[in-house]
């Protein structure tokens, strides 16, 4: 897929890659060799027809490829460009056993905006179900996960209302993922659909304060907890507490949901460095790298633990934060931040880790400090990207739901919580990427149906 220079684009925050042509979407298209047995279909966590919407798509009827693809994904523009599809269901495609596997991710994405394009509404793809006329549903929160569910369960004739704490619907889509790789508009268009299926969307309440969810639970009798996992977090080394030291999501936050990338439209308060570190090895730490660069830092360092082939980021990521200037620090950890008199990060002191080998994961082994291999590195602001915790908000204030040790929701094999009639699923029960949000959110919505008909 044709991609801006990288000298160009790391100046604004205007989308990277540039999508499909016509022509080449056919081409794509056109190398899937129709297996019989499509094992791409095994690798999706929702569960695509692949093959199905590809065939469509090679034939010129593209409301037929939107029609398959959206009966189990309604969110496809979006998952074309962010799902790790190199680990899911283009690992599986036969043709990458010899050959680069079909790019389903990029054809997915080619149909998605297609959909948009051509302003498809859910009227024209969606027969919504008799079965559940009547009954209603409330889901606590608006992420991959939420939206998911809600869509699943109108789907099915359920009535359901979605509430948000933000003021903007999309959770990690709209406030983490920058407009670079994943465009508000695209996220808006996708809602738009969502709320043409009839689903209503209620901002800026924090369920568990705003309501609890008891409450919410009394008015709807069958609820959805996908609140994710915003909970940043540290080091826990000396000194990072000291000013323009940053956690990535608070970064991020400020750069897509108020707007800093937009400046002067936008007056939002962001410090950027000259010499800026992020630490961590995530698609965190790259959004936040390549953010801090766009907004004029001189140089970002990524500083990471292990070793390049460990970082979870995906691998298109981390190319293009390094071709846009990123400059990575492998097999590095900082120990301490050092300040100035005001307070202000001055520098960081690490120490040079090294892989061990030995555990039974050795993809992502742990990793010890060598000895004797402290030195300094001069910061003036630190990104910290180093993971990210469950929402303890609602688990905290509904004592009644049943978390473990991490703090993860405990849910059953139909993500039914402790608590009869409250499903959870996405980040807050242990997921890591937005189509994993979305398979568990499947798979609770069709046990929460389990549960309206009374087999659950
Ligand atoms: C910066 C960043 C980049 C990422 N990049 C990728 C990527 O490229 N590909 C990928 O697959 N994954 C990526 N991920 C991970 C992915 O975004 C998450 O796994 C996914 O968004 C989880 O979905 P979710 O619906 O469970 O939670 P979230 O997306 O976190 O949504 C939860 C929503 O619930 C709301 N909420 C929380 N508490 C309450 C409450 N009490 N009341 C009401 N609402 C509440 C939150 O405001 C939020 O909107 C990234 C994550 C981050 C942080
Ligand atoms: S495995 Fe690859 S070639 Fe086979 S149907 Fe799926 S996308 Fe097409």
């Amino acid at each position: 897929m044709a991609e801006r220079a990288p000298r160009e684009r790391a100046k604004d925050f205007n989308p990277v890659t540039l999508g499909y042509t016509k022509e080449e979407a056919a081409r794509e298209a056109a190398r899937c060799i129709q297996c019989k047995k499509p094992l791409c279909v095994d690798g999706c966590p929702v569960g695509i027809r692949i093959p199905e919407f590809i065939k469509k798509l090679a034939e010129e009827d593209y409301a037929g490829a939107v029609r398959i693809l959206k009966d189990k994904n309604d969110l496809p523009a979006i998952c074309g460009r962010v799902c790790p599809q190199e680990t899911q269901c283009e690992a599986l495609c036969v043709l990458g056993k010899k050959n680069q596997p079909v790019a389903i991710g990029d054809l997915e994405r080619f149909v998605g905006d297609w959909a948009i394009g051509s302003a498809m509404s859910a009227s024209d793809t969606v027969s919504k179900q008799k079965m559940f006329e009547g009954r209603k549903a409330a889901v606590i929160g608006s992420g991959p996960a939420g939206l998911t569910c809600a869509g699943n369960l109108a789907r099915a004739g359920v009535d359901v209302t979605v509430f948000e704490s933000l003021h903007l619907f999309g959770g990690v889509l709209r406030y983490g993922i920058p407009e670079f790789r994943l465009p508000g508009r695209i996220i808006e268009s996708e809602l738009r659909y969502l709320k043409n299926m009839g689903i209503h969307f209620v901002s800026n309440v924090l369920a568990g304060r705003t309501i609890s969810v008891d409450e919410i639970m009394k008015e709807y009798g069958l609820v959805f907890i996908g609140t994710g996992a915003g909970l940043p977090k540290f080091l826990g080394v000396p000194g990072e507490n000291f000013n323009f030291i940053y956690s990535a999501n608070e970064f991020l936050v400020r750069i897509n949901m108020m707007h800093a990338f937009d400046f002067p439209n936008y007056d939002t308060p962001i410090y950027v460095g000259k010499k800026v570190a992020v630490i961590g090895g995530g698609n965190t730490a790259m959004d936040a790298a390549r953010s801090a660069l766009r907004l004029g830092a001189q140089e970002v360092t990524l500083v990471y633990r292990r070793s390049e082939n460990e970082m979870p980021a995906r691998r298109v990521e981390a190319a293009h934060a390094r071709e846009e200037g990123v400059k990575f620090m492998m097999l590095t950890q900082p120990v301490e931040f050092l300040g100035n008199e005001k307070g202000f990060v001055r520098a960081m002191e690490c120490v040079r880790m090294e892989l061990c080998r030995e555990g039974d994961d050795s993809l992502r082994c742990a990793s010890s400090p060598s000895s004797d291999s402290h030195f300094i590195i001069p910061v003036d602001m630190v990104i910290v990207a180093v993971g990210l915790l469950p929402n303890p908000v609602v688990p905290s204030l509904t004592p009644e739901l049943k978390t473990d040790a991490h703090g993860y929701l405990v849910i059953d094999s139909d993500f039914m919580t402790s608590v009869p009639g409250i499903f959870a699923g996405g980040d807050i029960v242990g997921g890591d990427t937005v189509i994993e949000a979305m398979g568990m959110a499947k798979k609770a919505s069709e046990g929460m149906l389990r549960y309206l008909s009374g087999e659950k």
